[in-house]
């Protein structure tokens, strides 16, 4: 009972803080139901049944996942006491490349989107994020600062990788690559980078690699609503999050990573992991952002004192997850259709067993453009808005910028698709080069 009262009073919160019901729509798609799911709690059942009655898993239509899905439930059961994999690091192992794409001069995202773009390629043979987190630490000097066994590190990175869901069309080991990319131009903002510590670059990577591990690509809502042993065991409260942390944490104790660190630290790093991947929750998106605005009011950020270095870390991360909209049109695009298609995916499983669609899963409801446009609006400019006012340099700029014209652009598409009018008006945004460090908005 308690709990519900809680619950009720943290929904009221943020009810109250939501500055218009668009925002709460984009918030609740995003993650928040912090109300208790009509069918109620259950003891967690994890041991007996991992997955939830509707396994939304053997919906997605691939074949080649119908023979190892027993084997990923098993592995989840042993998610925190797993010793038992080496040998995935015989089958897994990366192949280090020389990414000389790296965006070492942090000129502009134009760069950074090319450098996704190889991220793609098959040259990595789907490695990109064991083979760009293995090389930021390297380039970060990371490795030897820490003194870490490399074959710790590698077998680390494969796990990571296997364990987020490549068939999901977002939520994959590509997005996390990219936010770690991401991450890294961030790092090197130079307000940031004359401040932080080795400390804080090894967590922000680790972060950013693993922040959405094992993410099963449905929301929280979902998790909820379908009684899943995760909602019932993080008590609906950032239970994608909670997850990802655990899973890191489950994963830097079974390679025993941070084994060499006194027990002290290496705990420390861990509840620091899990402080960075909790803000990722974009249902507390508005908590972040005041916090983040009355510092820059006030200008009292002092990233010589750790707690507020840490913060920073926090919002770069949430930058670095949700910097989609703010990349070249071709690129966004692609996220965008990626990004919706899970959301539909999803609410393609809640109709078909009869449960209640979650708002911008309905594809009959929704366009791409309606989705991004509330996503953009109310989530992403307002984060990045602050975010320029922080760093004040080209590259932030430059992703207003890109913000802006994507959202023009989708907003273009929109009376195309309504009224099927106006369509020599609409250009396709591709053609249109936007100036290093220009700002529309
Ligand atoms: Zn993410």
């Amino acid at each position: 009972m308690v709990t519900v009262i809680e619950s009720l009073y943290l929904t009221c919160i943020l009810i109250f803080c939501l500055y218009s019901d668009q925002t709460a729509l984009y918030i609740r798609m995003l993650g928040d139901v912090r109300v208790r799911s009509q069918v109620g709690f259950e003891p967690e059942r994890r041991g007996s049944h991992p997955y939830l009655g509707v396994d939304f898993r053997t919906l997605h239509s691939h074949a080649e996942l119908v023979g190892s899905i027993p084997a990923r439930r098993i592995r989840r059961l042993f998610s925190f006491q797993r010793h038992l994999l080496t040998s995935r690091l015989l089958r897994g192992t990366p192949h280090l490349s020389p990414l000389h794409f790296l965006d070492e001069d942090y000129c502009g995202q134009a760069k950074v989107a090319e450098q996704f773009l190889v991220l793609c390629s098959p040259l990595f043979s789907g490695n990109s994020l064991i083979s760009l987190t293995l090389y930021l630490l390297t380039h970060y000097g990371l490795i030897e600062l820490f003194q870490l066994d490399m074959v710790k590190v590698r077998r680390f990175l494969v796990l990571v990788q296997e364990d987020y869901h490549n068939h999901n069309p977002y939520h994959n080991s590509v997005h996390a690559a990219d936010v770690t990319q991401a991450m890294h131009c961030y790092l090197k903002e130079p307000k940031l980078a004359k401040s932080l510590t080795s400390c804080d670059v090894l967590l922000g990577l680790l972060a950013a690699a693993t922040h959405d591990l094992d993410h099963p690509g449905v929301n929280q809502p979902f998790l909820v609503k379908t009684n899943h042993y995760l909602a019932a065991l993080y008590r609906n409260t950032s239970v994608l999050e909670n997850h990802h942390w655990r899973s890191a944490v489950g994963l830097l104790r079974e390679t025993e990573l941070f084994s060499h660190l006194p027990t002290e630290d290496s705990l420390n790093m861990e509840r620091q992991l899990g402080s960075l991947i909790l803000a990722t929750d974009i249902s507390r998106q508005n908590e972040y952002l005041s916090k983040f605005r009355t510092h820059l009011d006030q200008e009292d950020l002092c990233l010589g004192n750790t707690s507020h270095r840490h913060f920073v870390l926090q919002m770069a991360l949430k930058c670095a997850d949700i910097c989609n909209p703010c990349r070249p049109w071709e690129l966004s695009k692609q996220w965008s259709e990626k990004v919706t298609e899970e959301f539909f995916h999803q609410g393609d499983i809640e109709k078909k067993h009869k449960l209640e669609v979650s708002p911008l899963c309905d594809s009959e409801t929704n366009s791409i453009a309606d989705v991004q446009i509330g996503f953009m609006t109310y989530v992403v400019e307002p984060l990045f808005a602050e975010w320029a006012r922080f760093s004040d340099t080209r590259l932030s700029q430059t992703m207003l910028g890109h913000l802006c014209l994507n959202k023009a652009s989708w907003n273009a598409m929109q009376p195309e698709e309504a009224e099927g009018e106006q369509a020599a008006a609409t250009e396709e945004p591709s053609s249109r080069a936007l100036p290093q460090g220009s700002q529309e908005c």
